[in-house]
């Protein structure tokens, strides 16, 4: 995307509240430079936005799981076409690389085939056999019926595979899907919105709003159910606001993911897997490593290669030519918290083997960073950094680093290195919602599998048949396949009556003879 001033309105209309920002000024993380204004939708805006996709949505859900399929088929094959346009623009927002943008396109088309070839599978009416041949006179079957509206609130670190992503399903469930963007990466998923409605030509079913944390509430307000993905701090507060009018939601929040490196690993992989999963996305990824345990035999090689590694990635601003590694600091907000973690450890003890500080402008960069000599009395070993730092400690055995891996708050994921017997083993012991063995971040891709966080890492799971199931209502359908005139349970009630459909209860629920025929023992 071209840099200068774009004005971006989503429509804004209504009042904004007192104090309310009129637009948002959306900055290039690599330069520094403002590259768009965003009109902010307020609490009016967010209500006719969502009553309007509202309004299409029994139309959307009436053409069926293939029908839908066949919308978000055309959606694919826009962002396959235009991935090149999708990156630009992602770039400039975001201040990411060439490389570590370029994974979202494709992602997001495979999540599309994903759920538009399972959709039957996962959502599909189901019919159900009677567990008691009581019942053998009813036939049962359950349909899966959407949330109306699905509201999306989304961070900025990966701006389309986390709100695109989260849509998607929702939208091949039949829901219409209103999403309100991070504040400081609004501008991409405008961009698939004004595709899906003027150059593809879909249902109006899928909208976007934009804004800070005042719009985000404002969705809570209006959805059906809501999706959100952000910070665990946030995560209360939507939890909050939509316990007000009984709106179930799904959370995917932070997470401080620990890496076990075992005696018997392949240390170069374990190293060069660390690596990329401590940095890639400059470390902005809730499933980014940010703790390593290493079994001592195994530390003095591990720590050497991992800080060779570390130290050899190119950081700076780059265009479309894939010639850096690591890219900047999306939030400004976050480029402080990954500052403060990283002096405190140092102040405490800790050692910077590369990297250590913030870089000088333009731009906002922080370097590669591997800590030694920490202890989880130190924030970068306790709390979310969520930026290019890993912190490294040694320990005496498994028994150990399981302890320490588990030793947190979070449990989004985690990852394991090893024999690969043992390493499973070991996998199955971490308290968390996934574990890669003898690789990181992988599971991200694997969407046949769920993802959520336990502990504070979040309510629900994205991806698997609970990441569609999510956005349905079950609707049980009990139909009397035939029956007189009454049935025995109804009016009117006499002893006789009563009696009988006792010990025919009791005939079948029992489970000896004595009690089946009405006899004590
Ligand atoms: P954030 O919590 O600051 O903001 C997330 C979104 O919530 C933004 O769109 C923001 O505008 C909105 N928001 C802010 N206040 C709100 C309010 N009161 N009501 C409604 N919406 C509100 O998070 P962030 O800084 O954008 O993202 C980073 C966080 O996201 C990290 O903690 C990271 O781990 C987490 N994350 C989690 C996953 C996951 O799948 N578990 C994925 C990516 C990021």
């Amino acid at each position: 995307m071209e840099s200068g001033t774009v004005e971006t309105s989503s429509g804004a209309n209504g009042a904004k509240a007192a104090g309310a920002p009129e637009t948002i000024e959306v900055v290039n993380p690599a330069t520094g430079e403002c590259i768009a204004n965003v009109a902010v939708d307020s609490p009016q805006d967010v209500a006719a936005t969502v009553a309007r996709v509202r309004a299409n949505q029994a139309e959307w859900e009436a053409i069926g799981i293939e029908g839908r399929y066949r919308w978000l088929g055309k959606l694919r094959d826009w962002l396959l076409d235009n991935t090149e346009r999708v990156l630009d623009t992602m770039q400039a927002e975001t201040g990411k690389v060439r490389a570590d943008a370029s994974g979202e396109p494709v992602y997001l088309a495979d999540l599309i085939n994903f759920y538009g070839s399972n959709a039957a599978k996962f959502i599909g009416e189901e019919a159900v056999r009677p567990h008691t041949s009581l019942l053998a006179a009813k036939k049962l079957r359950v349909q899966y019926r959407p949330h109306p509206v699905v509201g999306i609130i989304s961070p900025w670190n990966f701006p389309l595979v986390l709100a695109l992503g989260d849509a998607i399903p929702a939208l091949q469930a039949g829901a219409a899907v209103v999403v309100k963007p991070s504040e400081f990466t609004p501008l991409g998923l405008a961009e698939v919105v004004a595709a899906w409605k003027e150059e593809i030509g879909a249902p109006d079913v899928f909208d976007c709003v934009q804004g800070i944390g005042e719009t985000g509430g404002a969705l809570v307000d209006e959805a059906d159910f809501v999706q959100f993905t952000g910070s665990d701090q946030t995560g209360r507060k939507v939890m909050a606001k939509a316990a007000e009018t009984l709106t179930p939601v799904s959370l995917e929040l932070g997470g401080k993911d620990p890496m076990i490196v075992l005696a018997d690993a392949d240390l170069k992989r374990a190293a060069n897997a660390a690596a990329w999963g401590g940095m890639m996305n400059s470390g902005q990824i809730c499933m980014s490593v940010e703790r390593i345990y290493v079994e001592e035999p195994a530390y003095d090689e591990f720590v050497a290669r991992l800080t060779a590694a570390v130290g050899e990635l190119r950081q700076g601003p780059d265009g479309p030519g894939y010639g850096k590694d690591v890219g900047a600091m999306t939030s400004p907000k976050q480029s402080a918290i990954v500052e403060a973690h990283v002096e405190d450890a140092l102040a405490n003890g800790a050692k910077a083997l590369t990297g250590g500080k913030r870089v000088e402008g333009p731009g906002d960069y922080f370097e590669p960073t591997v800590l030694v000599d920490v202890d989880h009395s130190m924030q970068v070993m306790r709390d979310e950094t969520f930026g290019p730092v890993v912190g490294v400690m040694k320990v005496r055995d498994a028994e150990e680093a399981l302890r320490l891996a588990n030793d947190t708050r979070y449990g989004l994921s985690g990852c394991v290195f090893g024999e690969k017997q043992r390493a499973e083993s070991v996998a199955r012991r971490v308290e968390c919602g996934a574990v890669n063995v003898n690789d990181v971040l992988v599971n991200y891709l694997a969407m046949d599998v769920p993802m959520g966080g336990w502990k504070q890492s979040g309510i629900g799971y994205r991806h698997g048949e609970p990441g569609i199931k999510k956005y349905c209502r079950t609707e049980s359908i009990v139909a009397t396949r035939f029956g007189g005139k009454r049935e025995p349970t109804w009016y009117p009630y006499t002893k006789a009556r009563r009696g009988l459909v006792g010990r025919i209860g009791r005939a079948f629920h029992a489970r000896d003879l004595k009690r089946r025929l009405g006899l004590r023992s």
